[in-house]
């Protein structure tokens, strides 16, 4: 099949000349796809993660079609994404691709003073990205005007449901124009997503771009196996070996997080760390000096494992392997972005065997065990044995088998 062109999807000249400059030659598969039903004014309803290339797929046809008339200070287009960090994300790509055009893009998300929020909508803005909790506390304080609609872009659909916004997202789409078109993209659709779809979308096209989507297959995925009290030094051995050109470390909580951001901040320069706790601003901050190459090491919990694209990332290391198997897959695609190399290593424990046999059955394939020359991360130094002491800790019977097998 000839490769598409950007040419051929129905985009105009100057939304053409946007994406040269952004530096995109082809169009990937959800952007063929989407982009020319988008143009014509269908609802659309895609199967796509990130990494796919899916929020240029709705952010051209709204740039392309937006109306710049200084008369018009309403919103004409309202996205609506899970998490603040994607919130943050969309405007910028949105900014990237219509920087040779007078278009806004402001963002609205909690954790922030509302105030500013409030005065920018004020002031006039094209498209509206946000968080549903805060668009609803804007749309009660009458201070989003939603009259001029003429898309509405619910992006991460599952995981918005996911994380419970399903009522204030039906709550907006009431208060939305019936005229405006509709563009879900979602990485799963499952029935609550059909049933969403039925409600409020018009005769939506439906597309399955789950199959082009081979992130998380073309990376290569790595385990050791460690003893929990070498974690550090096997981490510090890894990007020692491995000198990443950019590296995400993940933990489990906030105080992992933290520890081991101070004990690395000691060996590694530009290093720095990301969680929950921190204050918006300082989580903003934190995300834009590691996609500007200004950090080369992040540790962070699963904040933002989801969504969050950075394209530079070659690494990721699960330093604690993820509760949830599809925390893995979103932790992994974190590299391997837009067909780029990457390389995930997850450190496992004696005891988590069968947490390692979900992932691999939820990604259908096992991961291969990794060696540092001269070093075995299992091994400990046996304690000198007490009298009536604890008994050291013991593989459970599943990691023991897995560790025999050296799989
Ligand atoms: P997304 O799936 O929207 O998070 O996009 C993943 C990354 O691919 C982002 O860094 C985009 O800027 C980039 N990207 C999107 N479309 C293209 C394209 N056609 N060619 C090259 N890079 C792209």
């Amino acid at each position: 099949m000839a490769e598409e062109s950007f040419d051929s999807l129905g985009l105009t000249e100057s939304t053409l000349q946007a994406v040269r400059n952004a530096g995109y030659e082809t169009p990937s598969p959800v952007q063929a796809g989407v982009i020319p039903k988008a143009l014509d004014g269908y609802d659309v309803l895609g199967q796509a993660r990130t990494g796919t290339g899916k929020t240029a797929a709705f952010v051209l046809p709204i740039i392309d079609r937006v109306d710049t008339h200084p008369s018009i200070k309403a919103p004409q287009a309202l996205i609506l994404v899970p998490t603040r960090e994607l919130a943050v994300q969309v405007q910028g790509e949105a900014e990237k691709l219509s920087r040779n055009r007078n278009i806004r893009c402001v963002a609205v998300y909690g954790g922030q003073p509302i105030n500013r929020q409030i005065e920018q909508l004020k002031h006039g803005t094209h498209m509206v990205v946000g968080t549903p909790g805060r668009i609803l506390d804007h749309i009660s304080r009458r201070t989003i005007d939603l009259s001029e609609l003429q898309c509405v872009v619910l992006d991460e659909a599952d995981r918005m449901l996911d994380i419970g916004f399903r009522p204030d997202i039906e709550r907006i789409l009431r208060k939305c124009p019936q005229s405006r078109q509709t563009l879900l993209l979602s990485a799963t659709v499952p029935p609550i997503i059909d049933k969403l779809a039925e409600r409020y979308m018009y005769e939506p096209v439906k597309m399955d771009f789950s199959a082009q989507d081979i992130a998380v297959e073309t990376i290569e995925q790595f385990y050791f196996t460690v003893h929990p009290k070498n974690k550090f030094d096997l981490l510090k051995r890894l990007l020692q070996r491995e000198d990443p050109h950019q590296a995400i470390v993940f933990c489990r909580t906030k105080r992992t997080t933290d520890r081991i951001f101070q004990r690395l901040q000691k060996q590694f320069k530009n290093v720095g760390s990301m969680h929950g706790d921190m204050p918006q601003r300082a989580r903003n901050k934190m995300m834009k000096m590691f996609r500007e190459n200004e950090l080369r090491l992040l540790v962070a919990t699963d904040v933002i494992g989801r969504g969050i694209d950075v394209s530079g990332v070659s690494h990721i290391i699960n330093y604690d392997i993820p509760e949830s198997c599809d925390d893995y897959v979103h932790r992994v695609g974190r590299t391997g972005r837009m067909g780029k190399e990457g390389v995930a290593y997850s450190f496992v424990t004696p005891d988590q065997g069968e947490e390692l046999t979900r992932i691999e059955m939820r990604i259908d394939r096992l991961l291969k065990q990794s060696k540092i020359e001269g070093y075995d991360p299992a091994w400990i130094e046996p304690e000198a044995p007490k009298p009536e002491g604890e008994a050291p800790p013991k593989f459970s019977r599943r990691g023991q088998r897995r560790h025999k097998r050296g799989l």
